[in-house]
């Protein structure tokens, strides 16, 4: 049984196509696996009973999944790991989890994510602290830790997940997985819980670049109801994966490879760039001048957004509504809520964006935020007519122990330093698994113009393929 869960979507489609198992094997071995071993890792927030059927026929034909806590699932809760939304069945399905669905993939439940996906160590859910199955004292990176975890522990074929300033890259660096995320614009929105709006993108955690090219197939595309969908056709990402780099000019950005990098995430980002140049690239330094204003600018518009949609949550339909007859009024009544209903790290977001657009001060910080995201924009603009890809660090260092820095704010969002540049630029980025530091996994960042996901799929492959460490397994 251990054997079907080692698989990664490509092989699992054999193994069912071959009729080697059946559908209901597969998920079986799933669920067991779940059963046994997620009290230790603590990815799943919700279990769905047995979901498969034998009718294979989609492209992800019996393939079991797991679904990041914040995509709408119909009948299923849907949390965004907050007391707020505790209790909350959606009555619809998100368009990435419809189209999986419409696939044939089988949903094994619902993975644990950083309250309303604030966070990069998943501690902020307000339910449950995952562990890095790499080292079970240490966070699986966030937010979205319940997806990268669950993936690296062979407790779903793949899962969604979302980036918003980094938390598909980070969590999929720090538990040595392949981390897609998309262009801004590239998938459908709808029905996701949204963080920021002007910066949140769906994508996948998965076993491989190959897999991940095949769900980006599934799940790209311009939708009727989300209008931020980009109309730029959907390429066969999965049958332009290259084997080799030649006539690739990749670029590394100096501002990139700064104090605060630790020493083994770097030597580890240097080897990889020499397998690159090994696998034809040609290797220039590049200048990303803006990047040192990326983690103040991001908190600035993340937080500001985050303030307003924050703002219809009242707690009245779920979540720990105090009973009507005990407040006041109104007023008083959503007070309460929303003072029961948040954590710490969505008030303090509130709070910092709430500020940041008031009267008086939108000018100094919020306008002034938009003004250098614009800078930072160009910079890769201005990069991309030299080089067709970008490679860099995922974040500064490994995965660090639960408790180390979730109470110093500031601190984790250092953590962003190098995933928050892409996601104000709105370019698509993956993290692919490039080594070990201390026997703690770390993650290659490529990052592409917008809409060249299949040039960024097609490098990464030719990485994945020439290297072996995707193929490790943690011992649990
Ligand atoms: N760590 C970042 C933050 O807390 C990124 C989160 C995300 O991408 N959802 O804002």
């Amino acid at each position: 049984m251990s054997e079907i869960t080692s698989l990664n979507l490509v092989e699992t489609r054999k193994l069912l196509s071959e009729k080697k198992a059946s559908a209901a094997e597969v998920s079986a071995a799933y669920s067991q696996r779940i059963a046994v071993l997620d009290p230790k890792i603590e990815s799943y927030l919700f279990v769905a009973q047995d979901q498969a059927s034998e009718n294979l026929t989609g492209s992800l034909g019996g393939i079991p999944i797991a679904h990041k806590d914040v995509f709408c699932t119909s009948g299923m809760p849907t949390t965004a790991a907050s007391k707020i939304l505790e209790n909350y069945v959606p009555p619809f399905d998100a368009t990435a989890v419809a189209k999986l669905k419409q696939a044939g993939s089988v949903i094994l439940g619902k993975v644990n994510t950083d309250e309303f996906t604030m966070g990069a160590s998943t501690e902020t859910s307000a339910f449950k602290k995952t562990r890095n199955p790499w080292d079970l004292a240490r966070v699986p990176g966030g937010s979205s830790g319940g997806s990268a975890a669950a993936v690296a522990a062979d407790l779903c074929v793949f899962a969604t997940a979302t980036d918003t300033g980094g938390s598909i890259r980070q969590p999929s660096s720090f538990c040595g997985v392949t981390g897609l995320k998309p262009t801004y614009g590239r998938i459908s929105r709808y029905g996701v819980i949204s963080m920021a709006s002007s910066l949140d993108t769906i994508g996948v955690i998965t076993k491989s670049v190959a897999d991940a090219a095949i769900a980006l197939e599934i799940l790209a595309g311009q939708d009727s109801k989300d209008a931020t969908t980009g109309s730029a056709p959907v390429e066969k990402y999965s049958e332009n994966l290259r084997t080799d780099l030649k006539g690739l000019k990749i670029g590394i950005p100096r501002e990139y490879f700064v104090e605060g990098l630790d020493a083994g995430v770097e030597e580890v980002i240097r080897a990889a760039i020499d397998q690159l140049k090994k696998l034809g690239a040609e290797i220039v330094e590049i200048s990303l001048p803006h990047t040192e204003f990326a983690v103040p600018t991001y908190y600035v518009v993340a937080s500001s957004e985050i303030s307003a949609n924050m703002a219809r949550f009242d707690g009245i339909r779920y979540g720990p509504t105090i009973k009507n007859e005990d407040a006041a009024n109104l007023v008083e009544m959503y007070f309460e809520n929303r003072t029961l209903g948040f954590g710490d790290e969505v008030k303090r977001r509130i709070m910092l964006g709430t500020f940041a657009l008031s009267a008086g001060y939108a000018d100094k910080f919020y306008k002034k935020a938009l003004q250098v995201r614009t800078l930072i924009k160009k910079d890769f603009d201005d990069a991309f007519t030299g080089v067709d890809l970008i490679a860099a660090p995922v974040a500064p260092t490994t995965a660090f122990k639960l408790g180390e820095k979730i109470d110093d704010p500031v601190q984790m969002y250092l953590a962003d330093i190098f995933t928050a540049p892409a996601s104000l630029a709105g370019v698509p980025a993956i993290s692919v698994p490039a080594g070990f530091s201390a026997d703690l996994p770390v993650g290659l960042q490529l990052i592409a113009p917008q809409f060249a996901e299949a040039k960024l799929l097609a490098a990464a492959h030719a990485f994945q393929i020439t290297t072996d460490f995707h193929l490790q397994k943690p011992t649990i």
